[in-house]
């Protein structure tokens, strides 16, 4: 059932959204049409995750179900604090069955997305499971890419500190993977505050005498703690 005015969390970006949108099938079967981030838009920093769930339909607010209780937790013990945080979503109508969005919803969606990231402007950018790591990062495979500073290309997004990491419901179902999750956020907050850094990597290709020596040299004058491999 569409209904577009049941409000009762308002987005502080919500005039960014269309409560009558009709972009793609989502409106016509979920209760809340267009469901906006939450927390401070001012601060910066994006927590992204895939889309509303049934509690987020009924409430209007991202992640106040059992994946944002986890959420929130795991953001707290990294020293964050959720709500000066902009916390979204990659599609904002909840899927039928909380089934994963396809494609055509990601794009119908894009451009919300798109218009939050502008008027935030995030230095920093958690993504929180494949979808939101396919959306913004246009990469797959969330537990390869997990954990690591990504490096985006898309105007929207270039030049932001962006990292993704599981999303919190699948760990509710492995609850396995919690510690990753967790050091994952802790991670995130370190990176925040310049704590993280990228090791850069130096390769030469070395196939004379020559580069053999110098390459001798160079192992003997080696700083401690430096990693090389051949
Ligand atoms: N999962 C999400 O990705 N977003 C929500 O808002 C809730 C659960």
């Amino acid at each position: 059932m569409r209904s577009a005015t049941k409000m009762t969390y308002k987005s502080p970006l919500d005039h960014l959204m269309d409560h009558d949108c009709d972009r793609c099938p989502l409106a016509e079967t979920t209760d809340r049409i267009c469901v906006g981030g939450s927390g401070n838009p001012k601060n910066r920093i994006m927590i992204i995750g895939e889309a509303p769930g049934e509690q987020e339909a009924v409430s209007g607010r991202v992640f106040s179900g059992r994946a944002g209780t986890l959420l929130d937790r795991l953001l707290e013990e990294a020293g964050l604090d959720r709500d000066e945080c902009y916390v979204t979503n990659v599609v904002k109508c909840r899927p039928p069955d909380n089934r994963r969005p396809d494609r055509v919803e990601f794009e119908a969606c894009r451009v919300y997305l798109e218009a939050e990231a502008r008027a935030v402007k995030p230095r920093f950018v958690l993504l929180l499971g494949n979808a939101a790591l396919q959306a913004v990062a246009r990469k797959s495979g969330i537990t390869k890419q997990r954990g690591l500073r990504l490096r985006v290309k898309d105007p929207v997004w270039a030049n932001r500190s962006v990292m993704a990491t599981f999303h919190p419901a699948y760990i509710l179902r492995n609850p396995g993977q919690h510690s990753t999750l967790a050091e994952d956020v802790k991670r995130f907050a370190r990176l925040m505050r310049g704590e993280f850094q990228v090791v850069p990597v130096r390769s030469k290709y070395v196939n004379t005498v020559e580069g053999v020596r110098w390459l001798r040299k160079q192992l003997t004058d080696l700083a401690p703690g430096t990693v090389v491999s051949y």
